[in-house]
């Protein structure tokens, strides 16, 4: 995040020049009309562009659109002809009109996949000295914010004693720096473990109202799902970076990724708006209902997959309402309906033996609030058991703890069943835990109802 600059337009200038930011600024300081050009006027040299860019000390990392590195010359180089490309009208920006866009590299969407996007781990450098603090609650919070929709940031508290560039326990890093010409900088998914840190300036720490810490990192945890500034999209007629990504929803000035400065029109801290979350939404999915997780749905029925792509939620959700359901099919971790009608005889005699509509309605509507059990992972009765400090908030609002469950138990490793516990299996399992992560439990607990259960490997002591 570049620091604020609502001042007046020389000092944008002075803030801006020191990024990539400033390409598209040829003029800046003057009347932004609607006739202004959406490509700068003047393409740069390499030189004026290298010289717009700036090395972080004692290391080989190159910030550019204000607060995104690249490494080297040859990440410089590349971004440059990038630049020159689409500067010139290369290529076309985002095809989509349909506010958040997503970062392209090879022609994809760079974004975390499904068995990550539910556990992106990070350390807090304990050099944040007397604010570390600070920053585990701004990140608690800004983290909150993106979790909106199914992506789960988890902080490995273990590691924040070894918290630096090199420690391949945790996906980035929380650091703080000083000097820099950013309040804070981050990463897009697809780059190498060295520049996936959080850089967080010691100016963070001062006045930048309405700017408070929590909105800057909300900013930048925009960036480490793969989301780039939207003042690159021509609407802002200003601070065009490249065309190297895909529209997710229509044009917001007031996005959390849009730089005040750069014809936003966000006036107070930065927020999540409507339309983020959309977009957030439409790259990584939904939330987990009581019967059915969309996402577990669609990702793990590769039929589905096939069908309706790796983020067609909304398809996945009527297929499910329409076909899977009569089908019996699993739709979630908590609740698999084939269990359900084969462990209880009365729901047997009173709908038959396959009757799964009926068995899933009975679910819904009696089953959860009776506390029966929804699948051989999830056990509500045991799960307040094995949680006394769920049981102490709940009580026998067996449907409170399901919601739980839903979101937050399973990613905290919580176990939930006399026959599977995940910090068991993935920690008897190191293949599990090298492929997916040794904390990454939604990915172990799916690898057990899919892979490992059929295999003969163990759910639990
Ligand atoms: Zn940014």
């Amino acid at each position: 995040m570049k620091r604020s600059s609502y001042e007046a337009p020389r000092n944008a200038r002075l803030l801006w020049a020191a990024g990539l930011v400033s390409l598209g600024l040829v003029g800046c300081g003057e009347a932004l009309d609607a006739s202004a050009s959406e490509r700068p006027e003047s393409v740069l040299t390499y030189e004026e562009f290298r010289a717009q860019a700036w090395r972080e000390p004692d290391s080989d990392i190159y910030i550019v659109d204000g607060d995104t590195p690249v490494v080297g010359e040859e990440g410089l180089s590349e971004l440059y002809q990038d630049y020159v490309r689409d500067a010139q009208g290369g290529s076309e920006p985002g095809t989509e009109r349909a506010p958040l866009i997503v970062n392209r590299v090879n022609n994809a969407d760079d974004r975390w996949d499904y068995r990550r996007q539910r556990n992106v781990t990070y350390c807090v450098s304990t050099a944040f000295g007397s604010n570390y603090n600070t920053v585990v609650q701004a990140m608690a919070q800004a983290t909150a914010a993106w979790q909106q929709v199914n992506v789960r940031f988890q902080h490995r508290g273990d590691q924040d004693g070894a918290c630096n560039a090199t420690n391949n326990n945790v996906i980035f890093d929380v650091r703080p720096v000083s000097g820099q010409p950013y309040l804070a900088r981050a990463f897009f998914p697809a780059q190498a473990r060295a520049t996936r840190n959080v850089l967080i300036d010691a100016t963070s720490f001062g006045n930048n109202a309405p700017w408070t810490l929590t909105g800057i990192l909300r900013h930048e945890l925009g960036h480490t799902l793969g989301f780039r500034h939207e003042h690159t999209r021509p609407e802002a007629r200003t601070c065009f970076e490249d065309n190297n990504w895909r529209a997710l929803t229509a044009y917001d000035a007031a996005s959390v990724m849009h730089y005040p400065q750069c014809n936003g029109s966000n006036r107070g801290d930065l927020n999540l708006t409507g339309a983020d979350v959309n977009g957030a939404y439409s790259l990584y999915g939904p939330l987990a209902d009581r019967d059915v997780d969309v996402a577990f749905y669609l990702l793990n029925h590769y039929d589905l997959t096939n069908a309706f792509g790796a983020t067609g939620w909304d398809a996945a959700r009527n297929h499910w309402l329409g076909a899977g359901i009569p089908e019996g099919r699993r739709g979630a971790s908590h609740f698999d309906v084939r269990f359900y009608l084969a462990t209880y005889g009365d729901l047997q005699a009173a709908f038959g033996p396959t009757n799964w509509a009926a068995a899933r309605d009975h679910w819904l509507n009696a089953g959860i609030s009776e506390g029966r059990r929804g699948s051989l992972e999830f056990d509500v009765g045991y799960y307040l058991a094995a949680n006394p400090d769920l049981a102490a908030a709940f009580g026998t609002n067996y449907a409170a703890a399901l919601d739980h469950w839903r979101t937050a138990g399973l990613y905290e490793g919580r176990r939930a069943s006399a026959d599977f516990d995940v910090q068991y299996y993935l920690a008897t399992n190191p293949d599990v835990a090298a492929a997916w992560g040794a904390t990454n439990y939604p990915a172990a607990l799916e690898h057990w109802i899919f892979a490992g259960r059929a295999e003969g490997r163990r759910g639990a002591p």
